[in-house]
């Protein structure tokens, strides 16, 4: 674990232990007639909590453990309709203690996004519906002033010391590649939003001197992820490391990622054909429905890769960020949407 290697971080950052690991690295069997080869692998973090997995649970092992040690008792949270971070802000931020408020910008309206506001409603979270972005920023300012201390978690926490999360990933990886559980991959493919998990997945594969690429399958805008976004969380995050032990000043390979942006489609949330196949494979490969947000279309980059000349003889990792595990549905959870919400639930159900 990266507090084995680098004990500097571990006198100094705070870490309350939420996820089950090591997730494990499996074949995609499921799909390999659809993907036309073998040698593609997943690693199972959609696994990494019975409570909820998906690549938060890593992340918010640092970050909830920091709003703890600030004394914060109350978490504000920011995130589209269909937002994995507000479930995992809700269910993990209770878990520990906390009282949770979401404020959620308004994204395209999916089955998957419908079960996410009915969990947020079941969770027992304050939950104020934002609107368009610039509403959400004044609503998260407001929620935020209403209770003094409150922690604030913005859209994908990509700060370097939920970095931390994805840094520590890569090492469990090399762990199992080592023991020979799963080969090397060659490159890692994942959904990139804010970056975080990309860039900590780059710096740890750094780090071990692996030449993997890593891959990241946009799914917002290139405003808001392109290399010049994503340089700098892998600076802060590398300054970080650097700051409290000098021991990751051993880094041995160079940052190797790209960015896959041919799934995007109109933006953020929104379904194309192929993410809608893409959906419909993550259900074979893990038995839960996908989504066209985040799953659906790293499903669909992923097929269009395996097939490129250049992936052709590597070896694929899938990191699988979307859980398996959902909250269960709870009758009547409708009630305790705002309005606004619960009118674009029972309208589409
Ligand atoms: C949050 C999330 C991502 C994006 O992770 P970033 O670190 O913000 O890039 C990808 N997939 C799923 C399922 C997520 O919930």
């Amino acid at each position: 674990m990266l507090f084995d290697v680098l004990p500097g971080l571990a006198q100094t950052v705070p870490w309350r232990p939420l996820a089950r690991l090591p997730t494990a690295v499996e074949p995609c069997d499921a799909i390999r007639d659809w993907l036309g080869r073998s040698g593609v692998f997943m690693k199972r973090d959609d696994l990494a909590s019975p409570l909820y997995g998906g690549n938060k649970v890593r992340r918010y092992e640092f970050v909830l453990a920091d709003a703890a040690a600030r004394g914060s008792k109350r978490i504000v949270t920011v995130g589209g309709l269909a937002s994995t971070q507000a479930m995992a802000t809700a269910l993990f931020g209770h878990a520990l203690g906390f009282d949770v408020c979401m404020v959620l910008f308004d994204q395209p309206m999916t089955d998957f996004a419908r079960d996410a506001l009915l969990g947020f409603a079941a969770s027992g979270a304050e939950i104020v519906h934002g609107g368009g972005y610039l509403m959400t920023a004044l609503r998260t300012m407001k929620a935020m002033r209403r209770v003094p201390g409150s922690y604030l978690i913005l859209p994908g926490a990509a700060n370097a010391l939920a970095n931390l999360g994805y840094v520590d990933a890569m090492l469990e990886l090399a762990g199992q590649v080592e023991r020979g559980e799963a080969p090397r991959p060659d490159a890692i493919v994942l959904p990139t939003g804010s970056s975080g998990t990309l860039a900590a997945l780059a710096l740890g594969a750094a780090w071990l001197g692996w030449n993997t690429e890593i891959i990241g399958v946009r799914i917002t805008s290139t405003l808001a992820c392109n290399r010049f976004t994503i340089d700098r969380i892998v600076r802060n995050t590398d300054r970080f490391l650097e700051r409290h032990d000098a021991r990751w000043k051993a880094m041995r390979g160079r940052v190797n990622y790209s960015i896959y942006g041919g799934a995007l489609g109109r933006g953020y949330g929104y379904p194309t054909p192929e993410a809608l196949e893409g959906a419909e494979r993550v259900r074979d490969l893990t038995g839960a429905s996908g989504e066209v947000t985040y799953s659906g279309k790293a499903l669909a980059a992923l097929h269009e890769l395996a097939r490129k000349p250049a992936y052709r003889d590597k070896t694929l990792l899938l990191w699988n960020t979307l859980s398996t595990p959902r909250p269960a549905l709870v009758p009547g959870a409708e009630a305790r949407l705002p309005p606004s919400l619960r009118k674009l639930v029972t309208s589409t159900s």
